[in-house]
């Protein structure tokens, strides 16, 4: 599937709050939503007053941004948690909050999800023993994820779980050491989700 692959802190500037997306540099004083509160664009010194249809959007494109994933793919979220029994918005998040390269940013293996992706596609990634190179992958409770016995695998995500110390939500578990595994508990929930996200106003503009 397509990913955007264009400047990514322009991101968290038009949104207007961190999307953590670069890693290290989001804790770093160099973060650009840190230093400059004004969006992106020459002509952008300071927001205007937000339509109605202007917050839906941005709830939606914030959430776009923050897991990566582009409109079409997230339209069939979308379709997929309509057709699920439950609040929609809640288990659109949960479908999002499942991602195998979001699993693998959330249990500290990648810094970003960006890296996590790469991870992933690159083949250093296992589920329940076997190598999953899909970024959209959905996890499910009982899942094992593990990192490829290879020495350059194993490195990188052992210098990233002791260099950028994580908190790990609650529905996964972190197994540290020389081979660092995380479990699947449960299905996540909307407290499982790190950015603040008001689901409902993606459901009234999606549902349009
Ligand atoms: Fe966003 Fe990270 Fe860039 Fe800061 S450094 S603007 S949090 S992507």
């Amino acid at each position: 599937m397509a990913r955007y692959t264009g400047p990514v802190c322009r991101m968290c500037r038009r949104e207007g709050t961190k999307l953590f997306l670069k890693g290290a540099r989001c804790d770093s004083p160099k973060c650009a939503a840190d230093r400059r509160e004004n969006p992106p664009g020459s002509q952008s010194f300071r927001r205007g007053k937000m339509t109605d249809y202007g917050l839906h959007l941005r709830e939606k494109q914030k959430v776009k941004h923050y897991y990566g994933v582009l409109e079409a793919q997230f339209r069939k979220y979308f379709k997929r948690a309509e057709r699920t029994q439950g609040n929609t918005g809640q288990v659109l998040m949960g479908l999002l909050e499942r991602r195998l390269d979001n699993i693998v940013h959330r249990l500290g293996f990648g810094q970003s999800r960006a890296q996590a992706r790469q991870m992933v596609c690159h083949g250093h990634i296992t589920v329940n023993g076997r190598r999953v190179d899909i970024p959209s992958f959905l996890v499910r409770p009982g899942d094992v994820i593990r990192v490829k016995e290879r020495a350059k695998s194993l490195e990188q995500v052992t210098n990233n779980l002791a260099e950028h110390h994580r908190d790990v939500p609650d529905f996964l578990t972190l197994i540290p050491g020389d081979k660092p595994e995380g479990h699947v508990v449960r299905l996540p929930d909307m407290e499982d989700v790190s950015i603040p996200v008001q689901a409902q106003l993606i459901v009234e503009l999606c549902s349009k």
